[in-house]
């Protein structure tokens, strides 16, 4: 039985170690006009010039990869939330407390020239809660005067303060020498997800479905503009995107940005691309272009995200450019050639004019619900007492194979292992997982069923 190939090794997808970690990150949180912005572009290396944000222009992009040191970190910006009232709710404390829990560590800013106000003693409270390594920054100590300030800010009980000036970059050496002998070699937040951390999506599809149509309008495409100004060439592998006022990881980002060259082989190394960004993420949404037929590559890129065991989205894109004719036809097609995921949402939207993005969210929260279920042993196999007893397996052969216990033995995705008197047709697998679906939901994940049979 080959799944249980797959299920001999383990829990092959959960367990598996990456390689290489996501670098860690380091939160800027504080209320609003200490310099949390200024500092940001401090660090990231910026003109001044490109610190102001235009008023008006919605900030979604939070983070952006920085080095110190010859040591990579992602910094994570909350300078610009307040102004996005709508966005993450209007409380500096929502905003910090989503900032904290995305962290590895922390930058505390506290205006020194103001001193500590009950704002600032509020997040102290939660950084307490947290526990995350934080350093307190004093800014605005613009010169030696200003360090009596710096000094006085003892008392919010989080140790040494750190006198910076944001703005004329005094002390902000010192400062990101200090983060990072407190930040690990790699993120403990960007890897496996704690429960309530940022879900991985890997947004995937054949070259011109829209995936960088779709990033830049969900994420803004200011940001990436403001990046080229600044001269930050690296391009960011992974990237915090607020959509539906909750932050996301966007995973292997770089690879979309980029337009790619269409070569001979191009193929190949778009679907090693497709590979490597699911293996990363938690859920694939599969971009196709709505407007043309289906193709081979659409359905195989599909394969792929059942085949890493990641949950899936299907999102029809370009649909400005839909007609009824095209309308038909596309259903017909998804009839005839994606009747193995009946199970995976879709989203019809435009990417172009940004029509029906917002609906993104609610399949990713449903997939990846369903990616994390597990059905408690008892209630598993009292359905499956019920389903076999209103149809039992055929008899083959003289014989009719028993399902005597069976348990779920991994989420992500869900897989099950059925304890059996013999080897179960294909048909009846079919049918057990068919009626899985139609009991416990598992909308938007693939599940495995192995088999093991007890002599
Ligand atoms: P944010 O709301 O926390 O992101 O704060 P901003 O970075 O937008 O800064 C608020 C104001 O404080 C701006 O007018 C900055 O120019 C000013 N500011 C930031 N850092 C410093 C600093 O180190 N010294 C002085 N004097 N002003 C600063
Ligand atoms: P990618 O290769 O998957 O990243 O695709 P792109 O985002 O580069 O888009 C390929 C082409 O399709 C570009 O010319 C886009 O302007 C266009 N495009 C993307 N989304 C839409 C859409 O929703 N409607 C229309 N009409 N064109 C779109």
């Amino acid at each position: 039985e080959d799944d249980l190939a797959l299920l001999a090794g383990g829990d092959d997808v959960t367990d598996r170690a990456e390689p290489a970690g996501p670098p860690p990150v380091l939160a800027v949180v504080g209320r609003p006009n200490v310099g949390k912005s200024t500092l940001v572009n401090r660090i990231l290396g910026r003109r001044e010039a490109v610190v102001q944000d235009t008023p008006g222009v919605t900030r979604d992009r939070v983070s952006y990869p920085a080095d110190w040191s010859g040591r990579q970190f992602t910094l994570v910006d909350t300078g610009g939330w307040e102004r996005d009232a709508k966005g993450l709710g209007s409380r500096v404390a929502d905003q910090a407390e989503i900032a904290i829990a995305l962290a590895d560590a922390v930058l505390f800013v506290v205006d020194a020239v103001v001193g500590p106000t009950d704002e600032d003693e509020y997040v102290v409270r939660m950084l307490r809660r947290a526990g995350k390594p934080t350093l307190l920054v004093a800014n605005k100590v613009d010169d030696q005067r200003g360090e009596a300030d710096a000094a006085l800010l003892w008392s919010l009980g989080l140790g040494e303060p750190y006198p910076v000036s944001a703005l004329h970059g005094r002390g902000s050496g010192d400062l990101l020498d200090a983060a990072l002998e407190v930040l690990p070699e790699t993120s403990a937040v960007g890897g496996e997800i704690p429960e309530g951390g940022p879900r991985r999506v890997a947004l995937v599809g054949r070259p011109n479905v829209g995936k960088s149509s779709l990033l830049n309008a969900i994420s803004g495409a200011h940001r990436v503009v403001v990046d080229e100004v600044a001269g930050t060439t690296r391009d960011p592998v992974d990237e915090l995107v607020v959509v539906g006022g909750r932050p996301w990881w966007f995973v292997d980002t770089a690879g979309i940005r980029r337009r790619v060259h269409q070569t001979s082989g191009a193929d190949f190394y778009a679907s090693l691309r497709t590979q490597s960004a699911l293996e990363k993420a938690e859920v694939g949404v599969v971009l196709i272009d709505a407007s043309v037929p289906m193709t081979e590559q659409d359905i195989r890129v599909v394969q792929q995200v059942i085949d890493a065991g990641r949950s899936l989205v299907i999102a029809y894109n370009k649909w400005d450019l839909m007609d009824d004719d095209r309308r038909s036809f596309l259903d017909r097609e998804i009839e005839q050639q994606l009747v193995q995921v009946p199970w995976a949402p879709r989203v019809n939207f435009s990417a172009k004019t940004g029509w029906h993005t917002n609906r993104l969210v609610r399949a990713l929260d449903t997939a990846l619900e369903s990616w994390d279920t597990r059905i408690p042993t008892g209630k598993l196999n009292a359905f499956l007492g019920e389903v076999t007893a209103a149809k039992p397996h055929p008899v083959r052969s003289g014989k009719q194979p028993r399902i005597l216990f069976a348990t779920q033995a991994s989420t992500r995705p869900p897989r099950f292992v059925l304890f059996t008197t013999g080897f179960l047709d294909p048909g009846y697998r079919r049918f057990v997982e068919r009626r899985l679906r139609e009991t416990f939901g598992f909308e938007g994940t693939p599940i495995s069923i192995g088999v093991r049979v007890r002599e």
